[in-house]
């Protein structure tokens, strides 16, 4: 399709987009404004986000809604505050030059008389979170007897949030007479049975393979640490200076605390999560729209739709849990046809998640290194030399301050001023990443840290019991048949056992609290090679003395576990640096070097 004529649309309405840089439809927005415009449909439109699903409801329900009558004759549901601001935004900026229609948004957490003086006044559109209308409806503010459509957008994402019963409360206490139009990115059983439900035979719109990634993202990852993430984050912030992004995290604690590391370390981030207030969520989506601010660290919920143009980056802390919020977090760059990059920072134990995404988008991911500190500094150089060839020369005014400065310099050669005007920048980075260490990590299998589950980059003993167990080397174990047996007898899945210390006569082993007594029971009588196993729980933060008794106990001397003991304590004290270690040369001192 080369233009938005010929769809059905009004010409002033085309116009009007034509202003906003709309020139032609989305492949979804093709498709679904004719049928949409013959007024008596409902609608299932799947597609994944970025590809204009908005304006392919809202131009026919503009044309649609009769501006002369102030009833309210449709409703947006959408899964949260900032989509639903965002698609009154839209739908103001569409309507505004042609038409004077009153739109209002209501959501949580804000002002409720506000919203309901907004309302009183006549909304012909009311574009909501479901929470919320609720609330409206059972205060009798909100009429719906007037209702001709029903718009549900990302529906997928607001079952996924639990407003199911809100959803088929909201539909079924509007007129039966009304079209439904539902959009999704996903179409899972949820989706189906309100499509089901509360739709007659509605005509459906699936654009590409259902979750194919966009074909405009690059999909990257790169294997560190679980305990190097951070630094890895700043490394590839480093060598990006331009970055303009989104950094997924999956837990409002992470995402907090890495928003404050590197708020801390000099970065311009802010947190975006449900714990804030309305207020600080609109501060810091207001300065991350206008460029302000360079990276928003997020959890899934609370970026979900967000549309923000030109992001070069969106970035993953580690691979979502659930498949689909891969899409949707990489969905939030390359919009609108641009390009973009969707990092993937994991720990070798999300390397078969990887696998399964790519099945699933049908996109290839490309390996990338995490840059060395050369890299780095050699990228800031050269943005630096790129701002100078760039920079604008004020000839009239700064022509009166030059004969000072070209006296002072005068002596120095080309090349030196050169040098010594590009080390003004570079000797701050230079001794930043003088000694950084490879934190690429290497393919070989070493199961040093199996538990890498939430929080325990910044603490293991939070969340794991540290175990003693009276097996160890000299029974012929290696830490993948050790594993194996915690995991039989103990009935625990390889995920809830963390870092496993093989000594020689005996070994430690880290478990998820949650599961420490089933694995204590499921060793009751266990016998290996005729001898009873033994598990016994160690005070996590007396383990160098607890290790020490031990290995007097058991009178073991050898090489191996003293090895053992010394590199656990190092990792130890790394892991807890770890994740602010750059900043302070937490790299330094390491015999690794580039
Ligand atoms: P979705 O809801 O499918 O995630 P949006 O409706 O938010 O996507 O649109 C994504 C971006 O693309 C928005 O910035 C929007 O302004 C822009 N856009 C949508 N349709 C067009 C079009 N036809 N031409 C140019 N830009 C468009
Ligand atoms: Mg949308």
């Amino acid at each position: 399709m080369e233009s938005f004529d010929g769809l059905g649309l009004s010409g002033q309405l085309v116009e009007a987009i034509r202003q906003l840089g709309f020139e032609k439809p989305t492949p979804i927005q093709e498709k679904a404004i004719p049928v949409l415009l013959k007024g008596k449909v409902d609608l299932v439109g799947l597609a994944q986000t970025g590809t204009g699903k908005t304006a392919a409801f809202g131009l026919p329900l503009l044309q649609l809604v009769d501006e002369s009558n102030r009833a309210t004759q449709a409703l947006i549901i959408a899964p949260t505050r900032e989509l639903s601001v965002q698609i009154t935004t839209d739908l103001e900026r569409f309507s505004s030059p042609i038409m004077k229609l009153n739109i209002v948004t209501v959501y949580g957490g804000a002002s409720i008389s506000d919203q309901i003086k907004k309302i009183r006044r006549g909304a012909q559109i009311i574009v909501a979170t479901p929470g919320r209308l609720m609330d409206l409806l059972s205060r009798k503010v909100v009429d719906l007897s007037a209702i001709q459509y029903v718009v549900l957008d990302e529906a997928d994402e607001m079952l996924n949030m639990g407003f199911k019963e809100d959803i088929d409360e909201i539909l079924s206490t509007t007129p039966k007479e009304k079209n439904v139009w539902l959009f999704s990115a996903t179409m899972p059983r949820e989706v189906r049975e309100i499509s089901k439900n509360y739709m007659h035979n509605p005509e459906e719109i699936t654009m590409g393979e259902r979750n194919q990634g966009n074909e405009n993202i690059d999909h990257q990852f790169i294997v560190v640490d679980e305990r190097d993430k951070y630094m890895a984050l700043k490394r590839f912030v480093d060598y990006t200076p331009d970055i303009y992004g989104v950094i997924f995290c999956r837990t409002k604690i992470d995402t907090q605390k890495i928003a404050e590391h590197l708020i801390k370390d000099g970065y311009s981030a802010d947190p975006l999560h449900g714990d804030l207030t309305q207020q600080q969520r609109d501060r810091v989506m207001r300065s991350f729209k206008n460029k302000s601010l360079q990276l928003l660290v997020a959890t899934d919920v609370a970026a979900r739709g967000i549309d923000v143009s030109n992001l070069t980056h969106v970035i993953h802390m580690n691979m979502p849990d659930e498949m689909e919020y891969y899409t949707h977090r990489s969905g939030r760059t390359a919009r609108a046809g641009k390009k973009g990059i969707s990092l993937a920072i994991i720990s070798k134990r999300e390397m078969g998640r990887i696998q399964q995404v790519e099945r699933s988008i049908k996109r290839k991911f490309t390996r990338m290194n995490v840059p060395t500190g050369d890299e780095v500094c050699q990228n800031k150089l050269l943005a630096l030399v790129h701002k100078v060839k760039q920079v604008e020369v004020n000839e009239d005014e700064i022509d009166s301050f030059l004969p000072e400065v070209y006296h002072e310099l005068k002596d120095l050669t080309k090349e030196d001023i050169i040098k010594r005007f590009a080390s003004i920048e570079f000797n701050r980075f230079l001794e930043y990443y003088r000694d950084a260490r490879d934190l690429n990590k290497s393919d070989r299998s070493d199961r040093s840290s199996n538990f890498e589950g939430e929080g325990d980059r910044y603490s293991t003993s939070e969340n794991a019991d540290r175990v003693f167990i009276n097996v160890g080397k000299m029974d012929g174990l290696e830490k993948g048949s050790l594993l194996d047996l915690v995991c039989d007898f103990g009935e625990v899945k390889k995920d809830a056992v963390g870092k496993i210390d093989l000594k020689g006569a005996y070994s430690f082993f880290e478990i998820d609290k949650k599961f420490t007594e089933q694995l204590l029971k499921g060793f009751e009588g266990i016998e290996l090679r005729g001898r009873k196993v033994r598990l016994e729980m160690t005070q996590p933060h007396k383990d160098k003395y607890s290790e020490k008794k031990k290995e007097r106990f058991y009178g073991s001397k050898s090489k191996s576990s003293a090895d053992g003991g010394n590199s656990r304590g190092g990792s130890r004290s790394e892991s807890r640096g770890g994740s602010r270690g750059e900043s302070r040369g937490g790299d330094r001192g390491r015999s690794k070097r580039y």
